[in-house]
């Protein structure tokens, strides 16, 4: 049997219900067996001061998704120094499941929004990334589907039920004073308050 497996990266600063959401329709719409979520590690995380730290965002993607048996987080890209990229994430997790289960096969994907696999071209060794996985690009609010023109049998465009929710948003909200309720899982909210995240004053 071919476990079938989804990757989602992102920096989860913080991990919120849209994410979730996210991943648990890719992984009805596509039978998977497991969702792995690949937190990014400290130095490529942008807006120093205003973000959490890579602990924190593990941890709260951890929390956000312990109740779903289906879902998992990894330590990959928090690990590995240097830049993120889709290429090395998936080849990590790849050879992490080999050792792991060797000779198990798996048909991998890889889950992002449809608007930062619209500048696929632009990511490091896309021919690599559709040979290691199948690309599934959700809509999230305000975005057109748009086709990027490469390997169609290797790239699916879904929606997604509409969440005007991103971690910007998130965390602009926390700094207002404004509710987070709902938007993130309980326990992030938790988390958010309890390291005084996002107010500008712990980072
Ligand atoms: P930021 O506002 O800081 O960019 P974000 O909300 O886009 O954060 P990321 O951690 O950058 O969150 O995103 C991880 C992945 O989840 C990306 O592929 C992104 O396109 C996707 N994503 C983010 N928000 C949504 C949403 N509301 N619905 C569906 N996919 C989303
Ligand atoms: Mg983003």
């Amino acid at each position: 049997m071919t476990v079938r497996i989804g990757v989602m990266g992102g920096s989860f600063d913080p991990i919120h219900i849209g994410h979730l959401v996210a991943a648990s329709e890719v992984a009805h719409r596509f039978s998977l067996d497991r969702v792995v979520f690949s937190p990014t590690g400290q130095a490529w995380h942008k807006e120093a001061g205003t973000s959490a730290p890579a602990e924190l965002r593990y941890l709260m993607t951890v929390v956000a998704t312990a109740a779903d048996p289906r879902f998992d987080v990894s330590r990959v890209d928090i690990d590995r120094d240097g830049q993120p990229y889709t290429i090395d994430t998936l080849a990590d997790l790849q050879a992490q499941f080999a050792k792991e289960l060797p000779g198990q096969d798996a048909e991998w994907f890889f889950i992002t929004g449809a608007d930062a696999l619209a500048d696929i071209l632009d990511w490091r060794d896309p021919q690599g990334i559709l040979s290691a996985a199948h690309l599934v690009g959700v809509t999230r609010p305000g975005h057109v589907l748009a086709d990027p023109g490469l390997r169609p049998d290797r790239i699916s465009l879904i929606e997604i039920p509409a969440l005007a929710i991103s971690s910007t948003d998130i965390r602009r909200r926390v700094q207002a004073g404004e509710p987070v309720t709902y938007l993130v899982p309980d326990g992030v909210a938790h988390l958010i308050a309890k390291h005084g995240l996002y107010t500008g004053e712990n980072g």
